[in-house]
This record gives structure tokens, sequence and C-alpha cells, in this order.
């Protein structure tokens, strides 16, 4: 009994896949007995966006950089804002409009849009960890090229498993979504250490931003804001911190935005340990 169930090592869940089944997140299958993302190179969008847009704004700014992204996800934040290809009844249909494009085609576009400033390939929308198959193997013809390659990430992923990347970003966005374990495990079904012990990895190989949306009521006290920022800078006080305000969509539609001086104080707040710290949808 069970003996043909592959387990998944990526997320702290350690989803055990049937042949032909999905993990939590929807895109790690079994095939064979292994597990694979059925999404490798199954991309959903591709743009070529300004790198502020990531949000980075201390790796080459005013530069661009091709944006791409899947679809699935192993978190479930009932804010998200790419609902229709991370989780939710509209991924199907993403599913079926995905696009392949090889690594290798990848890596060529990505050196023909030099020319109109782009600097690499940034894995973004849905969660890249998930697929970070196809980031390694497309990374590593970037850096052939000397293009960058960025991750915009939830950072919810064991580092023994895809800390390989590691040697092939040039640069990260992390979500560090709030600083409770209470708000990581019950409203967007995470694990904050996780994420954590992603992060510190991360900033030893690479330049390294984070992003904090704060949801009124859940995430936006001082307190929460002042160990947060406190736990960063015990890291350095050098790394960004981007703190974005939330505005209803998806399941929290009722909810309203963020006011705009509860983004500012919190600012306020980081300032007093962090260097570098911007304001978001503000
Ligand atoms: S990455 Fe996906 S399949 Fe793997 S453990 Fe996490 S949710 Fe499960």
């Amino acid at each position: 009994m069970g003996s043909d169930l592959a387990e998944c090592k990526v997320c702290f869940r350690h989803c055990k896949i049937d042949e032909g089944k999905y993990g939590f997140c929807e895109v790690r299958t079994c095939k064979d007995g292994v597990v694979v993302p059925e999404n490798f190179g199954r991309l959903t969008a591709i743009a070529l966006d300004p790198i502020e847009k990531k949000p980075l704004n201390r790796f080459y700014p005013g530069s661009k950089i091709l944006s791409v992204g899947s679809y699935g996800c192993n978190l479930r934040c009932p804010f998200c804002q790419n609902s229709d290809i991370s989780w939710g009844d509209q991924v199907e249909f993403s599913k079926l409009e995905a696009r392949y494009v090889s690594p290798e085609e990848l890596a060529e576009l990505a050196e023909e849009l030099k020319s109109r400033g782009n600097i690499g390939v940034a894995f973004t929308y849905n969660e890249p960890l998930i697929f970070y198959e196809y980031v390694l193997d497309t990374a590593k013809l970037l850096k052939k090229n000397e293009l960058k390659t960025v991750l915009v990430t939830n950072g919810m992923a064991d580092v023994e498993i895809v800390g390989k990347l590691f040697s092939y970003v040039d640069a990260m966005n992390i979500d560090l979504k709030g600083f409770t374990d209470d708000y990581y495990e019950k409203l967007l079904k995470g694990n904050r250490k996780m994420v954590m012990n992603f992060i510190e990895k991360a900033v030893k190989h690479c330049h390294v931003e984070l992003t904090t949306l704060i949801v009124p009521e859940e995430n936006d006290s001082e307190e929460e804001m002042d160990a947060l920022s406190q736990w960063i800078a015990s890291l350095s006080p050098d790394i960004p911190l981007h703190i974005s305000r939330f505005f209803p969509r998806f399941h929290m539609e009722e909810k309203d935005a963020t006011e705009v001086d509860v983004i500012y104080r919190l600012k306020d707040i980081a300032k007093k340990h962090l260097h570098y710290v911007y304001t978001g949808n503000c």
C-alpha cells in the first residue's frame, strides 16, 4: 500500500503524490514514480517590465527585464493579486492557455531583447520555486550569455532542495508577508520559519529585497513591523524593504484598502532599523 506514492520535498507540506496526481500547488506531479513540475516551461505571461516593477529598487535601476510566469502556487493568500494563474477557479483556463517555451527559447528571447534594455529574465507572477527545475535550466543558459536571473518569490521552499539555484540567481524579491506564525499558518496556509530560513540563505548569495503587504487588522500593528524590520536588520540593515498597501480583491473584497497613513507610519518604524524602506501602491 502506498508504494507508488512519491514525496515532494520542495516545501514544508511534503505532499505524497500518487502517479499522475498533483500536490497542493497543483503543478508538481508524479511521473514514473518521480516528482516533476508539470508546468516545466509552460508560460501564461511574458512581458518586458521595468525592473522597479518586480519590485527591485537597488538592482540595475532604470533597466528592463523579461518577465515570465506560469501557473500554480504553494500558498493560499486570500488577497492574491494573480489568482487567475496562482490558485482558484480560473487556474484551469490558464493551464489550457499556457504556451511551452523551452529554456533555450527563453534565453534566446532574452538575448534578442538586450537591444531594448533587457538585462535578463525574471520569474514572477506565480510562484517560481515550484518549477525550480525550469528556472535552473534557463538560469544556466542566461549566465553563459551574461544575462541576469531574477526571482520574485514567496520564499516558501526548502533550501536543501532549491538551494542549487543560488549560484545562478542574481537577485530576488522575497515576500515576508508578516511576522507571526498565526498569520502565515491560518490566513496564508504557509510556514513563516521556512520563509525566514530561505531569506537567511538567499542574502548570502545574491541581491535580495523584501516585500511586506500590509493587510488591515491582520499584520498592520506597529509592534509587528518593529519586530519584522529588526529581524531583517539582524541579517543586514542594507536589505531593502518594500511596505506595500493592500487593495480589496479575490477572497478579501469586503476589506477596505490599507490607509496610506498606516503605510507611512510603518515605514517610519522600519526606518529605525533599516537603511532602505520603500512604500508601494501609495
Ligand atoms: S511544492 Fe507543491 S507538491 Fe511540493 S510539497 Fe509544496 S505544495 Fe506539495
